[in-house]
């Protein structure tokens, strides 16, 4: 299988080749050049598989130059009872007749981003032993990607991390998760400054291209391919839980912010599995919510971006949208490099012709947005009615989900995150305080490590360049 640009740069690449990679050289993002069809009879045989099998039998299609017997250790290495608490990794949880809540946050962090990343580490650390490679990964979070980046790459051979975060300003949780680790490849920055300093900073250091090069400077955002296919695993293992034959048809609804996780939807769907629609559900930052009501994607200014109680959504773009953009324009790249290049900067936006757009409900798209008040009375009614605490970005994805949701349908909700991590709004909710799992109670308190450093560019440099001799 090869790789694509979603601008039109069609030079042959195997999936090594991108794996450490962000953007194509064009300024697009990879698509696999055409998606793998399954049908039924492999559905029938992949049913019962364990997950690490599933995967492995996923991956393998999308990936031809990893040798098989290497692919399914790396998979076996990492979907295990262990790291993701029980046999089935992402477990469902029924609310009611054909509603369901799809675990995917039982992982070392707490959220769904765990699903791909641990994979992530272990790739990472195989591509670069073999090719006698170092990288060095940079880069800012507020919370959710920094702490998975960490413990995906804690330990790693050939992998260090350099993550910069507002000083003093995530949760004492999230703070306590990644200060916590002692790891020698794994270097915390606090930036006297917030989150925009720190990547800011980060963009500083990437843009000085002599630099980059000469530290291995990589990173591991969302616009990853290996993360979006690490995540089309857990849409077939959720449909197997819900399902009992390859007849039924299934619905998910998924909280959305840079358009990842539901991607993957996409391409499970694309593939052949039978998902009847795929519900995007939005916070106040409903971008993608007024892209699939109207056909006008519109980027929202900093001043525009609200802070709200499902903080991992708060997004102004949704970085992985053109892949989708892509496909709906029957991969017409000219088009999609029109409408995702300068102008999109130039223009903060572009309207799909009415033709262009048509297609969409056909890739059984459907949206919807959710705000804290909802947020607040859908965690109460899960709480109070079936006795389940859900986290807030799960709780506006419950909700879009009832709102659309029709008699008899099969409904997954995908569970992003767990309430611990979200303590406050869940009392405000419930009045009943979360309980972190067991293995994380504590963790307050547990030897800090980390470095308070200004927002200075080449003070970072020079901790970068000192710790990577
Ligand atoms: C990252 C994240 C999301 C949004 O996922 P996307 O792939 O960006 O759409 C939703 N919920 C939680 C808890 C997250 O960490």
């Amino acid at each position: 299988m090869n790789y694509i640009s979603t601008r039109g740069d069609t030079t042959p690449r195997g999936f090594c080749d991108i794996l450490l990679e962000g953007l194509a050289p064009d300024g697009g993002l990879y698509l696999p050049e055409r998606y793998p069809k399954v049908d039924a009879a492999t559905l029938g045989r992949w049913r019962s598989l364990p997950y690490a099998e599933l995967a492995f039998e996923i991956l393998s299609l999308y990936i031809a130059d990893i040798p098989p017997a290497d692919l399914r250790r790396l998979g076996e290495a990492t979907y295990t009872e262990a790291v993701f608490g029980t046999p089935q990794i992402t477990p469902l949880t029924r609310l009611d007749e054909g509603l369901y809540l799809q675990g995917l946050s039982n992982g070392p962090t707490l959220a769904f981003k765990d699903m791909a990343m641990q994979l992530l580490g272990n790739l990472f650390e195989y591509e670069l032993a073999r090719r006698g490679e170092q990288l060095n990964i940079l880069g800012a979070t507020s919370g959710d990607t920094g702490s998975a980046a960490e413990y995906a790459m804690r330990g790693k051979q050939g992998v260090r991390v350099f993550m910069l975060s507002p000083h003093g300003r995530m949760s004492p949780f999230q703070q306590a998760q990644m200060f916590s680790l002692q790891d020698a490849n794994i270097h915390n920055i606090a930036v006297e400054g917030v989150f925009d300093d720190c990547q800011d900073i980060v963009k500083a250091v990437s843009n000085d291209l002599d630099f980059k090069r000469r530290y291995s400077i990589g990173t591991v955002n969302s616009i990853n391919w290996a993360r979006l296919l690490a995540q089309v695993v857990y849409y077939f293992a959720g449909y197997f839980q819900a399902t009992r034959s390859d007849h039924e048809v299934v619905s998910f609804a998924v909280p959305s912010g840079n358009f990842g996780n539901i991607c993957a939807g996409h391409v499970a769907r694309m593939m052949g599995l039978p998902i009847r629609r795929l519900v995007l559900a939005t916070n106040e930052n409903d971008v993608l919510d007024e892209f699939f009501r109207t056909g006008t994607y519109r980027v929202r200014a900093t001043a525009e971006t609200h802070e709200t109680s499902s903080p991992s959504m708060d997004i102004s773009k949704a970085s992985n949208f053109e892949r989708f953009v892509f496909d709906l324009l029957g991969r017409n790249a000219a088009r999609t490099a029109e409408l995702f290049g300068p102008a999109l900067a130039r223009d903060g936006g572009f309207t799909l012709a009415a033709a262009e757009f048509a297609p969409a409900a056909s890739y059984g798209f459907v949206s919807g947005r959710s705000s804290h008040a909802d947020r607040l009375a859908t965690i109460r009614d899960t709480w109070q009615r079936h006795g389940v605490m859900i986290d807030t970005h799960t709780a506006d994805g419950l909700k879009v989900a009832l709102a659309h949701r029709a008699p008899g349908e099969t409904m997954i909700v995908l569970e992003t995150a767990l309430p611990a991590k979200f303590a406050a709004t869940i009392i405000e909710a419930t009045g009943v305080a979360p309980k972190p799992p067991a293995a994380l109670e504590g963790i307050e308190n547990l030897p800090r490590r980390y470095t308070v450093m200004a927002p200075e560019v080449d003070t970072v440099k020079r901790f970068v360049a000192m710790h990577c001799a």
